[in-house]
């Protein structure tokens, strides 16, 4: 930043006493400008039909990432609650009207300020379509999923955790996890090794 937002006098960037890192200071009223992580909250829209699980996946109409899938997500909005945020992200993006679920997992993207986080959800409706942020709203199975075209490095991970339980579900009849991963090359996407 380079003006402080309270009087709009230049900002410098310095230490201030008690601290041990570099903040932007107002050189007039003093105001210490703090920047912390964003939190970006979405949902995976599921669709069950007897055991033929298949989850909505939203083509990015905007920047970044124009043109590549992403599980309908976005920044949290203040006086709203994680899930709220969710729910509002897979209406504007997806259309999409969602009975919200378990916390599934949490992403942190240090290198670029971000924890992304995922719900569990159900499609109340297959009556959805591409809000003003998608070209294209479309249920993807397990095998549909076109994971060298996935936005982001969280969506992907997301995606693995969740049809991996899927698995472990089937098999043992155990249910979903909470999943927490660290993300380390936030801008290498495609041709992510699988388990990175
Ligand atoms: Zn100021």
């Amino acid at each position: 930043m380079k003006f402080c937002s309270e009087c709009a006098y230049p900002v410098v960037l310095q230490i201030p006493e008690g601290d041990n890192r570099p903040r932007y200071v107002c050189a007039q009223c003093e105001t210490i400008h703090y920047h912390n992580p964003k939190l970006v909250v979405g949902s995976i829209p599921v669709w069950d039909e007897d055991g033929r699980i298949r989850v909505l996946l939203c083509k990015r109409a905007i920047e970044p990432r124009h043109g590549f899938w992403t599980l309908p997500a976005g920044f949290m909005e203040n006086n709203e609650t994680t899930a709220e945020a969710a729910v509002r992200e897979t209406e504007e993006e997806a259309g999409a009207d969602i009975e919200i679920g378990e916390l599934f997992s949490l992403l942190n993207v240090a290198q670029v300020h971000q924890v992304h986080l995922f719900y569990l959800a159900r499609l109340r409706s297959l009556d959805f379509k591409a809000g003003i942020e998608s070209l294209d709203v479309q249920l993807f199975a397990e095998h549909e999923i076109p994971w060298e075209d996935l936005a982001f490095p969280t969506i992907r991970k997301t995606l693995e955790l969740f049809f991996a339980d899927c698995v472990q579900i089937k098999e043992s009849g155990a249910g979903f996890g909470f999943h927490t991963h660290d993300i380390t090359h936030p801008m290498r996407i495609a041709s992510l090794p699988k388990d990175s």
